[in-house]
């Protein structure tokens, strides 16, 4: 038997809700399903008001939309992350300035954001890698001194917490994936929170191709009319009928999650003692995780090949990831660095994601760890 990197999962429900929402006729977005989502997402994250996305990279762009960038403007954002993060505010002609990250969680470096400040910068970008928090208490004061707009990258952050709150419900915007490899699914999908309510307005006019056909439907407004640029983020209500059944459940996806994130922390720590690899650091005090990924580092990038081939060899399928930006072409010619990056550069030679999705079971990471540990002999 084979063991994929990922495996997309139904708990139940997903298809019976899809037939309910076909029977009941209302197929396009914001239908009941999608609405009992975003109630969901309001009262369960805590915020001000949650929009169904086709991903979370449109949660990004209608972000960076209400950012009201100029051209120029400066993003400030680590590197070690996902291509969507800087591609939002790139389209706005803002240019991504990349930081470092931090040795223990692998999220931008709090204490050089100070340091990346220009007078053209707007904003800042934490990204929760692997659903652990950043330091947020820190990056929100330095954000309050110099006026920016703080939009939490929180793609791999449901449920997971910071000092009791939920990640993506504790800058000015959040952003979450429900994205096939993520822990709550639905294909593809996202949702963009939006925890300020001089920002309410706006989103919903950004996310409805600029018109205010939100208000219209409440009846505050008796025709719906262009009123600003926007562009199509609602997603079918078929998405929202799919992720409905997850997100009622998505408590239980998380402590599997963990659970099995447990497992390979446990069957991996003896060669972590003899020095063969090192395991993920626990999360800071305060930090609640939510079990979105298990990776480990290898000596080397040539260890972390002949890992995933020796893996390949026993039908297991292990990924690394990220090209960091501002080495990637795009990242060259749209942004820059502030200092050096040497702990992004060093993590994205040496990281390695073992497999890890809902229906992954104990002997599937007891196969996984054997095979680790068959490798380094
Ligand atoms: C998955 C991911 C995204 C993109 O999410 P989509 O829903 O696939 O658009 C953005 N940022 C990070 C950090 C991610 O992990």
């Amino acid at each position: 038997m084979k063991i994929p990197f990922n495996r997309p999962f139904t708990i139940g429900g997903e298809l019976d809700n899809i037939a309910a929402a076909v029977r009941e006729g209302h197929l396009s977005g914001d239908g009941r399903f999608t609405q009992q989502c975003h109630r969901w997402l309001e009262e369960r994250l805590g915020t001000r008001r949650a929009l169904l996305t086709h991903s979370c990279t449109a949660a990004l762009d209608m972000a960076a939309i209400l950012c009201d960038l100029e051209p120029g403007d400066e993003v400030i954002m680590p590197s070690f992350t996902f291509v969507s993060t800087a591609n939002a505010f790139v389209l706005r002609g803002a240019v991504p300035v990349f930081v470092d990250i931090r040795r223990d969680t692998f999220n931008l470096d709090e204490s050089l954001i100070e340091g990346a400040i220009t007078p053209r910068t707007r904003a800042v970008v934490p990204v929760h890698y692997a659903g652990v928090a950043c330091e947020m208490d820190a990056i929100l004061r330095v954000a309050r001194r110099h006026g920016l707009i703080v939009v939490e990258d929180a793609a791999q952050g449901i449920l997971a917490e910071y000092k009791g709150r939920k990640l993506g419900a504790i800058g000015h915007l959040g952003c979450l994936s429900f994205h096939e490899t993520k822990n709550v699914i639905s294909g593809e999908g996202g949702a963009l929170l939006v925890n300020e309510e001089r920002f309410v307005a706006r989103a919903e006019v950004i996310r409805e191709k600029g018109t205010n056909r939100a208000q219209f439907f409440r009846g505050e407004v008796d025709k719906y009319t262009w009123v600003d640029i926007g562009s199509s983020y609602l997603p079918s209500e078929l998405v929202g009928a799919f992720l409905w059944a997850q997100l009622e459940r998505a408590g239980e996806i998380n402590a599997r999650r963990l659970k099995l994130c447990g497992a390979y922390r446990a069957g991996l720590s003896g060669l972590e003692a003899r020095g063969s690899l090192e395991l993920p650091e626990p999360a800071p005090t305060g930090v609640t995780a939510n079990g979105h990924m298990f990776y480990i580092l290898l000596g080397d990038p040539s260890a972390r090949a002949a890992l995933i081939a020796h893996l390949k060899s026993r039908g297991i399928h292990a990924v690394f990831h990220y090209v960091p930006l501002h080495s990637s072409p795009a990242g060259r010619r749209f942004g820059r660095v502030s200092g050096p990056m040497a702990v992004t550069d060093d993590v994205s030679n040496r990281l390695l994601r073992l497999p890890l999705y809902f229906g992954l079971e104990e002997p599937d990471v007891a196969k996984v760890v054997s095979a680790v540990a068959e490798f380094f002999g």
